[in-house]
């Protein structure tokens, strides 16, 4: 057997299940995004992007695109290397500062993306504190799930968003036990928020550290975008808030917001964090104009609020299987990921409406959905012409059409 054999034999599994990804081949038109062009064999097409986590249009406003312009022309492309040696540029500097000061925090610490952000600082957290348990909640993002494994320390699993059940664990170590309970504000695939403020309690209450996930929330919750934790009033309750530069905010890049020694540890000792190239410059002048611009202005919050909350309700209208939620998130169930990838495929290639079939192991089996993300750039019209498209084809689908009898049914 050929290694190219082993690689193929994994291959041939995914296609078999119905969970072969595709990629869409894009080009985001400035300006007039969601419209985009997509690439395929038959040539270059118009279509409508419902699927983007740039949430609130922030990767084309022109505060953005200008800072990004502006910043290759003063210092170039690159960064030139890790934060240590020569990557620390002005742009970095201010852009922490920004975000401490939008968490309500003393620090804050960039990565290249919040992924890297969650991995590097749970697993050094637990290297910084030996003996630490971290009580993780069972939805939490594969970021979370890689921190936790790569510090190699005790983890307790805990039930979505169950307080009952994270008590009861809590409750099972002592007090002097050193605890860090991971979780997140917004979760993706369903659209659930986390009661924040009662996890704060336990937390208090067991002598445990608070390490929350906003990735889904920054940008879009709480009068300045710090998200629900600023929402909700508990951001002094939260010890380190991880977040996301790239999508409320549009561009790319991930972050930390926490005590100054906690930054400064993380800094100090984070394999993840010393040992590779920081942000362009371009990138994070871009995430700084955006985060500023949030601070001030509601008007995008707002909006992506209402767009959210009127798909939903065309959606339920037409009697579509929407998961209802309390975010921004729209997720459309289908069940299958066989007849979500069909699904898909014809609303892409008859329709113009791009959308991604999400399978296993993002959510569970039998659990395969669309997620769809309304946004402030999304016009009524689009959402008819999506609305139409999606009832004309369940309509048409006996397994899409099986699912909305089931639903509608409990
Ligand atoms: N945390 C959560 C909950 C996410 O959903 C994601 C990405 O989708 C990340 C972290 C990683 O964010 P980034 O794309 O900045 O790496």
């Amino acid at each position: 057997m050929t290694y190219n054999n082993i690689f193929e034999r994994h291959l041939d599994q995914l296609h078999q299940e119905g969970r072969y990804r595709v990629f869409a081949d894009l080009k985001r038109r400035q300006g007039s995004f969601p419209v985009a062009d997509h690439y395929s064999q038959s040539g270059r097409r118009e279509i409508t992007v419902w699927c983007s986590n740039d949430y609130l249009g922030m990767g084309q406003h022109p505060k953005v695109v200008a800072a990004m312009h502006e910043a290759i022309d003063t210092v170039g492309a690159g960064s030139g290397g890790t934060r240590n040696i020569s990557g620390t540029t002005h742009y970095h500097v201010e852009l922490e500062q920004e975000i401490a000061d939008l968490h309500g925090k003393e620090a804050a610490l960039l990565f290249t993306s919040a992924y890297v952000a969650n991995d590097a600082t749970l697993s050094t957290l637990v290297k910084l504190i030996p003996g630490t348990v971290i009580f993780s909640d069972e939805k939490n993002h594969a970021s979370m799930i890689a921190g936790i494994q790569h510090g190699g320390g005790a983890k307790v699993i805990f039930r979505h968003n169950d307080l009952a059940d994270l008590e009861a664990k809590l409750r099972k170590y002592p007090k002097g036990t050193p605890k860090i309970i991971a979780f997140e504000s917004v979760y993706s695939m369903d659209g659930h928020i986390a009661p924040l403020g009662s996890i704060a309690d336990l937390a208090e209450k067991y002598g445990a550290m608070t390490y929350l996930d906003e990735v889904h929330a920054v940008g879009m919750y709480g009068p300045r975008g710090g998200g629900i934790a600023e929402r909700d009033g508990v951001m002094d309750r939260i010890d380190i808030v991880n977040g996301t530069l790239a999508k409320g905010f549009g561009v790319m890049g991930g972050y930390i917001a926490a005590s100054a020694a906690c930054c400064d540890a993380i800094r100090s000792f984070s394999s993840g964090f010393i040992f590779t190239t920081s942000l362009a410059p371009a990138i994070a002048a871009g995430a700084l104009a955006s985060i500023r611009h949030l601070k001030s202005s509601t008007v995008e919050r707002t909006s992506h609020q209402e767009r959210a909350r009127r798909l939903k309700s065309m959606l339920k209208a037409r009697r579509l299987p929407v998961i209802d939620n309390p975010s921004h998130i729209v997720p459309v169930m289908v069940g299958d990921p066989t007849h979500c990838k069909a699904v898909t495929d014809v609303l892409l290639r008859e329709y113009g409406v791009y959308v991604q079939p999400i399978n296993y192991p993002t959510v569970p089996r039998g659990t395969e959905r669309m997620r769809f993300t309304p946004s402030p750039v999304h016009s009524n019209v689009q959402m008819d012409q999506l609305v139409d498209a999606l009832e004309t084809l369940w309509m048409a689908c006996p397994v899409a059409n099986g699912t909305y009898v089931r639903l509608a049914a409990e």
